[in-house]
């Protein structure tokens, strides 16, 4: 690897390290910094991100860059959610309706849960929120099965995308990283994907840098 290209193994390290060479805001290396791409969107339904402890500074995670890009997003980190009081205030609260982003086979589209919030019994009142696992499958997982409140929300899932994010090892087909998950339920959600394009502009940069380490590497 030469030295002008970006070191990411930096991103291994947690940003607040003492002498920090980190982003304070997209948590990346200073020289790997994605800041100049960050647009922050607004949007209608604030977005929860529960987080592994082992994703927190994981140099290909993009839960910190979502949520730079985004106005309403809180990242919880944690692997038992059940007793996480913030949350299951949420979870209880009944003017919010919570859907869990879990691409299984009950899983509603984000149209079905529009449907869904206007046939509950206040009328469509509630606001919804979203709830994403941010880990490795295996991890969501167990996350999901902490805690009984998370298991019976209804899912949504975003249909038969295919994950652009060639870095990581995918869970399982059409997986994808947080970045895109929020961009495309964000999209459906409020029906307006041109708002969103900002994340995916910023998607593009993260996956150029990526494909320019890894022929960095090969050579
Ligand atoms: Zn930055």
């Amino acid at each position: 690897m030469t030295q002008s290209r970006p070191d990411f193994s930096d991103n291994m390290k947690q940003p607040n390290d003492k002498e920090s060479r980190y982003c304070t805001r997209c948590t990346r290396a200073l020289k790997a910094c994605l800041c100049d791409y960050i647009r922050r969107v607004p949007h209608l339904a604030p977005l929860h991100i529960l987080q592994h402890p082992g994703e927190v500074g994981h140099p290909k995670g993009t839960a910190a860059l979502l949520a730079a890009s985004l106005t309403d997003v809180r990242i919880h980190v944690g692997e038992d959610f059940s007793g996480d009081e913030a949350l299951n205030a949420l979870l209880a609260d009944p003017k919010v309706q919570c859907y869990l982003l879990w691409p299984d086979e009950d899983a509603m589209t984000p149209a079905q849960a529009r449907s869904h919030l206007a046939r509950r019994a206040d009328g469509g009142e509630a606001r919804a929120h979203f709830i994403l696992l941010d880990g490795t499958w295996r991890k969501a997982y167990r996350m999901l099965h902490s805690s009984p409140a998370l298991l019976g929300l209804p899912r949504i899932t975003l249909g038969e995308l295919a994950g652009q994010y060639s870095i990581r090892k995918k869970p399982f087909p059409g997986a994808l990283s947080t970045l895109e998950a929020g961009y495309h339920l964000l999209s459906q959600w409020e029906g307006e994907p041109e708002r969103f394009a900002p994340l995916m502009t910023l998607f593009t940069h993260l996956n150029r840098q990526w494909h320019d380490f890894a022929q960095g590497r090969r050579r």
